[in-house]
């Protein structure tokens, strides 16, 4: 085991280094999207950065097991219980039932998290599979006097708790000013802190999905379904929740007080907050303006990668900016460590090393184990890299200091072969296809899958233009350089002869 991971713990509310806690296994659980409509890229900062704290405690050595719910039913318009149900919304948006629009957006937010690299957690759980394992929870805070009825619905008591804002710094003082403006007062409540665990009657009448429960025809809170996902899969300790900022309150705050309740004790050691990313405008929206999601990006000509790149450039705990101009650096920035990855000489000796790992019996080794077990590689110098990786992300997940880890291990004088097997080694938390992209360069430059009548038509404008230098015919020269880069051709002189490569 290598950790020595300090992480700022929200709880605690300090950086601290992260412990698990049994056998070094980690349990971890992330609260998933609500499909009511595509995923944007402020919602995919989050679930990025989450992506690279769980690679990065695998690589640390930790077993992980990581769950995620998928919210397809009672997240209200307001976090705080009120308004419509967003699903109900999405549906009545599209003319779809709410199960369409559920399964839309599933695929929808699985796709974009593809592209950009994400993993998909072991468990993936849509709150809709789980209405039982609610109803069962309920019914035990019930028991125990944590919760009550009023107005048809089932209400957490927050009055019972010692202290109620674990997580943040909220007091009821500021909540009475009112932190939102569609937040209705609900009179059913005791207090205003409590909230909805199960709904029977909601202004919205029409609500689509129902389902029979001991206190009438109805639907679960939003709370609830974290709680009870995360205690199916992981049991009634958690090492690690994470979350976007936003759900520090009410969400997670909500979740501690009904958790606690249940198992009367201590459910969660360390909390995870990303930051938002936000637009020139002040927050990313669904609604208003650019709707910015992957594809939107892809359709303006960005590898979702570049994105992952722009996001692990800053700190998970600095709100980001998102500015086109901001891409657009990145995007050079990744094409120009792409071009430096691809330039690395890896010649005959992977192929020595891979015949090795496979009469070794370790054939379907990931790329990046392949690289590292090549007998060329220098096994030290990718110790010593290793080292400097940990140390710069065990800084409390300090992406931007691993990709300066990267950067300086490209310029070391360390050889091509151990540089590649650095390379796959950093990736597998970074997750920018560094490799990859870097074999479809060197593939694009070759010209391999170009249309041969276009390589032969190089060739000969190649020869042509040596013959035309020699006989000092600069003029021609000239001419025939303007109309390879009219057919996207740009070519460069060198000490080996003339190059070339697609613009
Ligand atoms: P939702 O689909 O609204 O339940 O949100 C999915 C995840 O995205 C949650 O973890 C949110 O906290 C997070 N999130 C929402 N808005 C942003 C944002 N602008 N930047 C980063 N994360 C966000
Ligand atoms: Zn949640």
């Amino acid at each position: 085991m290598e950790n020595n991971l300090n992480l700022y713990n929200t709880l605690t509310k300090k950086v601290e280094r992260f412990v698990p806690g049994e056998d070094g296994k980690v349990k971890m659980y992330t609260c998933g999207p609500t499909v009511y409509h595509y995923a944007h890229i402020g919602n995919l900062r989050s679930y990025i950065m989450e992506d690279v704290l769980e690679k990065f405690l695998r690589f640390s050595g930790y077993d992980v097991k990581r769950v995620m719910n998928i919210t397809d039913v009672g997240h209200l318009s307001s976090d705080a219980d009120t308004g419509e149900d967003k699903m109900l919304k999405g549906a009545k948006r599209e003319h779809k039932t709410v199960m369409e629009i559920a399964k839309f957006y599933t695929d929808a937010f699985m796709k974009d998290c593809a592209k950009l690299n994400i993993r998909t957690p072991d468990v993936v759980e849509p709150a809709t599979n789980c209405i039982s394992d609610f109803i069962h929870m309920i019914e035990v805070l019930m028991e125990k006097g944590y919760a009550y009825q009023a107005g048809g619905n089932v209400y957490f008591d927050t009055s019972k708790l010692e202290e109620y804002y674990v997580l943040s710094n909220q007091n009821a003082e500021e909540l009475a000013v009112g932190v939102r403006e569609s937040v209705e007062e609900d009179t059913n409540k005791r207090s205003k802190t409590d909230f909805v665990l199960w709904f029977t009657k909601s202004k919205f009448e029409d609500q689509e999905l129902k389902w029979e429960s001991p206190w009438g025809v109805g639907y679960p809170g939003w709370h609830i379904e974290c709680s009870a996902i995360s205690m199916k899969h992981l049991g009634g300790t958690l090492d690690l929740h994470c979350g976007g900022i936003d759900n520090v309150f009410p969400h997670h705050t909500n979740e501690i007080a009904q958790s606690e309740s249940y198992l009367g004790h201590k459910w969660c050691n360390y909390w995870f907050h990303v930051l938002h990313l936000n637009d020139s405008t002040g927050k990313m929206s669904k609604s208003k303006g650019d709707f910015l999601t992957v594809s939107l990006l892809e359709e303006k000509g960005y590898e979702p990668l570049v994105y992952r790149m722009f996001c692990l450039q800053s700190h998970y705990r600095k709100p980001l900016v998102f500015t086109y101009e901001a891409l657009d650096n990145v995007a050079v920035a990744y094409g120009k460590l792409v071009a430096r990855i691809a330039a690395l000489g890896q010649g005959k000796v992977t192929q020595t090393g891979k015949d090795a790992v496979e009469k070794d019996g370790g054939a379907g080794l990931e790329e990046g184990a392949l690289l590292a077990a090549n007998p060329a590689v220098d096994q030290e110098k990718l110790t010593e890299f290793r080292a400097q990786f940990l140390e710069a992300m065990n800084g409390d997940l300090n992406t931007s200091s691993g990709l300066t880890v990267l950067y300086d291990m490209l310029k070391s004088e360390a050889d091509d072969v151990t540089k590649r097997a650095a390379v796959a080694m950093f990736d597998e938390v970074l997750s920018l296809g560094l490799l990859a992209a870097a074999e479809r360069m060197k593939e694009e430059k070759s010209g391999a899958g170009m249309d041969a009548e276009l390589l032969s038509f190089i060739e000969a404008k190649i020869a042509e233009r040596k013959e035309a230098k020699k006989a000092k015919d600069f003029a021609r020269a000239d001419a025939i350089r303007e109309e390879l880069a009219a057919k996207g051709i740009a070519i460069k002189d060198t000490r080996e002869g003339t190059v070339w490569e697609k613009m």
